[in-house]
């Protein structure tokens, strides 16, 4: 569904990425490992567009382009596939719930107004937020702005979704129920690539696992491989921090 080819992106003499490539496949869950500063929440970004990249091409749907000379209207396209969950929500304080959702419908999508009410409430319902659709974030707790941002993500039906360290803003308490969400979500197909802190979603959820280190991809397999056999040296070190 989605292949990215040597991704580069440097931020003045900082080299971020090197030459990253990855291939997703409809319906997987990708864990993005990695220790700080390797460059995870980078990638994320080129990917939808939040950063330009300075290299590197993306196929999505078969249609490949070449990231650093992607078009206003080739990303305006692109990001219609696909939806962002950041790390601290990112929600209009000024919006209900119900609105946070139905904005990018509205306004993004020029969806008539009933039928983006209908299509928020089914997604408030998804996440376990139906019954505080007229609430403003800053009557709801960090657990549920993100599941908000999350609902805001299905609503827009994307083919993928990705997820930036969701749940690191959150207390352990409201770390379950987020994740909870996503488990739910990946069991029903839908395709993630979360960049995570998380070990046991990783390990449970996830169905491949992508560890990075200083810009590039030190080992990616199955989950399973990857926490029962690790490869190399250096994320074996770095699953013992985590036993
Ligand atoms: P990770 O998500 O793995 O913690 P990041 O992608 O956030 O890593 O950051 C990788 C490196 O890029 C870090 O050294 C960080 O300081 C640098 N970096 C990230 N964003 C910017 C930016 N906007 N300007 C300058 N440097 C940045």
């Amino acid at each position: 569904m989605l292949e990215i080819k040597n991704i580069k992106k440097s931020f003045g003499q900082t080299d971020v990425l090197h030459d990253v490539s990855l291939s997703v496949n409809k319906g997987d869950v990708i864990a993005i490992l990695g220790p700080s500063g390797s460059g995870k929440t980078t990638l994320l970004r080129c990917l939808n567009f939040l950063e330009k990249a300075d290299g590197g091409t993306m196929t999505f749907d078969k249609e490949t382009i070449e990231l650093h000379k992607a078009s206003k209207r080739t990303i305006a396209r692109i990001r219609k596939k696909t939806a962002f969950v950041f790390q601290n929500y990112n929600l209009f304080a000024n919006k209900t719930a119900l609105q946070n959702v139905t904005e990018g419908l509205i306004v993004g999508r020029k969806m008539p107004k009933d039928e983006a009410n209908k299509i928020a409430h089914e997604a408030l319902k998804k996440v376990g937020m139906e019954d505080r659709s007229d609430y403003y974030p800053s009557q709801l707790s960090g657990g549920q702005q993100q599941r908000v941002a999350i609902a805001r993500a299905i609503a827009v039906n994307p083919e993928i979704i990705y997820f930036d360290e969701p749940t690191s803003a959150l207390d352990p308490e409201l770390t379950v129920e987020v994740l909870a969400v996503m488990k739910r979500l990946a069991q029903e197909g839908m395709t993630m690539l979360v960049v995570t802190h998380e070990m046991n979603f990783a390990r449970t959820v996830s169905n491949r696992v992508i560890f990075m280190e200083k810009g590039v991809i030190v080992e990616q397999g199955s989950s399973k491989e990857f926490f029962e056999h690790p490869k190399e040296m250096r994320t074996k070190e770095f699953l013992r921090i985590f036993q």
